[in-house]
């Protein structure tokens, strides 16, 4: 649980000290609300010692929407009384301000209605039961019904034990809330104040042609659910074709509401066909483009683990679509186990893309190292982190593979891009070795074996940062070579080195000194010397984006005069690069020169 606690005088700070006896991982902070607010969004709990006053001017223009608020919670400065400001129920505010009180001997000062009445909270039970609340609009008024009555009728048409305070119905017209993943149209007077709570129990079975869009799809989807009166939001999986699952559509329209993409071989869906003739239309002409006789209904069928569907194949311009329910005991667990393998750039949060943000979000486990997670550590903290030494890559994967198998969705982080001198190769080679396959690809011939997500999100790997903050040096050919010997014998670097220079391409050189092996760089610069001149630009970049950033522009002679360590990237030019008003400059190409039959 991740808590930030602020105070401002000395008393609070020894309040705020003793408070992290209760709180081990609590950061205390000395209060200022410009990094309240710089933190509001990504925050979990916090805790103010000092006057309420002074925290209800300071998160007024913060607060936006109740689940989304973290929890706040006000002590005085001697710790006797704990007050839930906000987020009591969703956020936990209520809790932790019990839990402090229980601390401090002190009292815990509760608003919410529902606690002082000692009646269950529909909004906390909904979230316990994964049940998405449709209409927070009437969610407050049913709240008060429920208080000032102590009676709330509930119909279900989903295995769910209810509360006792619930009575349940078998009559929708007669209900309060209605948990089912069907709209009703209902004959009752005071139906507007009607509260819906969506199980996430729908598969939906897809087949689309190439490219076709994630917003055709999604209107697709939308427009037949609507027909059949099913709510969007009970959505838990699409399911498609194996062939079917890098179209960037569909991965798009399931990245933006966070559904689980589950993907089925041509044998598969057709052993669901074989299993299930009547329940299923063919078509030839999906078994000539895929190999499977029908793709949206088996799929549909596949995830859901049902053998009946609720809505039969429906064609709606390049997409087709089959909807069926989940069964129960799937409904609580997650298809498909999620790894990714994400790139979060060279250091600021700035440079790490939304889609690795989100991935990160979405992650229960972030695998990775600790100079990494250190730099990533605002967007981490209320994960669980697994890290391991820098030299340990192969059980950091290791492990990630294991969690994820367990059904987790994990993130194996690395800085730069994962696929450049990182972790995405790993990944793949542990995936080959234990013959986990990805259901991404179409490559799934044993259908026994273990399956797996993998995404590589891309991040801005140091040579995009490094010749950014240079000018413009990569603007011709180039070659990355890294002259770490850990993994790679020394002479073969040469030998790459020796082919670099040799063709002119511009150099990137990574790991340029490590600490065993501090003369690396001078052989590097030795090699280059044999085919290029002393003057050629050289640009050194140490730390590019992050907080001891330092950039040097200089040429092959001179470069060894500065410090170069393992946060440096080197990037040497080629003969045409050139040093302008301190950039350096690779032209994009000989041609003008080489057209007078002239090279300068
Ligand atoms: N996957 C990473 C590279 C890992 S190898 C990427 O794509 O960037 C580690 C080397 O990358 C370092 O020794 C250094 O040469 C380079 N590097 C990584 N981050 C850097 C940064 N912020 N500034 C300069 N060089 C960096």
């Amino acid at each position: 649980m991740s808590i930030t606690i602020y105070y401002i005088t000395k008393n609070s700070y020894n309040l705020a000290k003793r408070l992290t006896g209760l709180f081990p991982d609590a950061v205390t902070e000395k209060f200022s609300s410009h990094k309240i607010a710089a933190a509001w969004n990504n925050s979990k709990n916090l805790i103010f010692i000092m006057a309420t006053g002074i925290v209800v001017r300071t998160i007024a223009p913060l607060i936006k929407d109740k689940r989304k608020d973290p929890a706040v919670v006000v002590l005085d400065e001697k710790g006797r009384y704990a007050i839930s400001l906000l987020s009591g129920h969703l956020g936990g505010a209520n809790k932790v301000a019990k839990e402090i009180a229980d601390f401090l001997d002190g009292r815990a000062v509760i608003t919410t209605a529902s606690d002082i009445n000692e009646i269950i909270s529909i909004d906390l039970w909904a979230k316990e039961k994964d049940l998405i609340i449709e209409n927070w609009d009437t969610f407050s008024r049913i709240s008060t019904r429920f208080l000032n009555s102590g009676k709330l009728k509930v119909y279900s048409d989903v295995d769910i034990k209810l509360p006792n305070d619930f009575q349940k119905t078998d009559n929708p017209d007669l209900a309060d809330v209605l948990i089912t993943n069907k709209t009703f149209n209902i004959q009752n007077p005071t139906s507007n104040i009607l509260l819906y709570l969506r199980p996430k129990n729908l598969a939906i079975g897809i087949g689309c042609n190439s490219r076709t869009s994630a917003e055709e799809i999604e209107g697709s989807v939308k427009r037949v659910l609507d027909e059949y009166n099913l709510s969007f939001l009970s959505i838990k999986s699409i399911a498609t074709i194996d062939i079917k699952g890098n179209e960037q559509g569909l991965l798009k329209f399931a990245a933006k509401y966070n559904l689980s993409l589950v993907t089925f071989t041509a044998d598969e869906l057709n052993s669901a066909i074989s299993h299930k003739p009547s329940a299923i239309s063919f078509s030839e002409a999906a078994f000539k483009a895929t190999g499977a006789y029908a793709v949206a209904e088996p799929a549909a069928l596949l995830a859901s683990e049902n053998d009946k569907l609720l809505v039969a194949k429906r064609k709606i311009g390049n997409v087709t679509i089959a909807v069926a329910e989940l069964v129960a005991p799937i409904l609580q667990h997650s298809i498909t186990p999620i790894l990714y393998i994400v790139g979060t750039g060279p250091g600021s949060i700035e440079h790490i893309t939304p889609y690795a943000q989100d991935a990160i979000r979405r992650s229960d486990i972030i695998v990775g190292y600790g100079t990494y997670l250190e730099l990533i550590k605002d967007l981490i903290k209320d994960k669980e982190v697994v890290s391991t030494d820098m030299t340990q890559e192969i059980d950091r994967c290791k492990k990630a593979v294991e969690l994820a198998l367990s059904g987790k969705t994990v993130s194996v982080i690395s800085g730069g891009d994962p696929g450049i001198y990182a972790m995405a190769g790993l990944v793949f080679e542990i995936l080959k070795d234990r013959n986990v396959l990805s259901i991404m690809r179409n490559e799934i011939k044993g259908s026994n074996a273990s399956r797996i997500a993998v995404g590589v999100i891309p991040g801005i790997s140091a040579l995009n940062a490094c010749a950014a903050r240079l000018g413009a040096p990569l603007m011709h050919d180039f070659a990355v070579i890294s002259l770490s010997d850990r993994l790679t014998p020394w002479e073969l670097i040469e030998k790459r080195l020796a082919a670099a220079a040799m063709s002119d391409f511009v150099t990137v050189l990574y790991n340029p000194k490590s600490m065993g092996r501090p003369d690396h760089i001078n052989k590097a610069r030795a090699i280059l010397l044999k085919h290029r001149s002393a003057e050629t630009p050289v640009g050194i970049v140490k730390s590019a984006m992050r907080e001891n950033e330092n950039v040097i522009i200089t040429n092959l002679r001179d470069m060894l005069n500065y410090d170069i360590d393992m946060q440096t990237t080197v990037i040497i030019g080629n003969s045409q690069t050139f040093i302008w008003n301190n950039y350096m400059i690779t032209p994009r190409g000989y041609e003008r020169k080489w057209s007078n039959g002239v090279v300068e």
